[in-house]
């Protein structure tokens, strides 16, 4: 798949704002997350559920945590994926904003970006830390 060189500024607020909810409400599905994004007054434009799982997917502060079966009012079963915050990763609010990819990051941010000396990766890095909050955690 070709990725845009820049993405949307509509599509950084989708991927911050779907963080932000995820850290705030806890694992869910998909379709909730959707819902929760309408009510968002930032969105514009709420991607379709099919991109959603793409951006879901890509993010690498996001990890799937199994799935929950649904039953509709007409009796049809499906099982939803549930999505939620990588706690291994994120373990406090701040932890969000070191764990942002560059290229969701606001201007300001990416000012305060460094590259990582061990993994490559551009990242506000933790205070007192001379690489990322992923080599961080992955050393502990
Ligand atoms: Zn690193």
């Amino acid at each position: 798949m070709l990725l845009p060189i820049s993405m949307s500024a509509n599509n950084k607020r989708v991927r911050r704002a779907i963080i932000k909810i995820l850290w705030d409400y806890g694992p869910m599905t998909k379709e909730r997350l959707a819902d929760m994004l309408q009510k968002h007054k930032s969105i514009r434009q709420v991607p379709s559920p099919n991109s959603l799982s793409a951006l879901l997917c890509k993010n690498p502060q996001v990890v799937s945590l199994g799935s929950e079966r649904v039953e509709t009012i007409t009796g049809v079963k499906a099982t939803h994926m549930l999505f939620g915050i990588d706690s291994h990763l994120i373990q406090c609010e701040d932890d969000l904003l070191y764990s942002t990819p560059y290229n969701i990051m606001s201007p300001t941010q990416k000012k305060g970006a460094l590259k990582c000396p061990t993994c490559g990766r551009r990242r506000i890095f933790p205070p007192d830390e001379n690489r990322c909050l992923h080599c961080v955690r992955n050393n502990e």
